[in-house]
């Protein structure tokens, strides 16, 4: 079972079945996140604040 970064809860995915890319969506605090990394597990938050897209042109 795979913990919420960010508010703890049991996110109800597989960890065997994750992939680096994957996002998953927390339905307690209904945040996303993306695997960074799958051994070890690393969720980082899948933020649209956060990007940088300086890629316009
Ligand atoms: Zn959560």
């Amino acid at each position: 079972m795979v913990l919420c970064p960010k508010c703890k809860s049991e996110i109800d995915v597989e960890e065997d079945e994750l992939e680096e890319g994957e996002l998953l969506s927390c339905t307690e605090c209904d945040s996303d996140f993306e695997v960074a990394s799958v051994e070890p597990l690393k969720l980082t938050k899948a933020s649209d604040e956060d990007e940088a897209e300086e890629d316009e042109e």
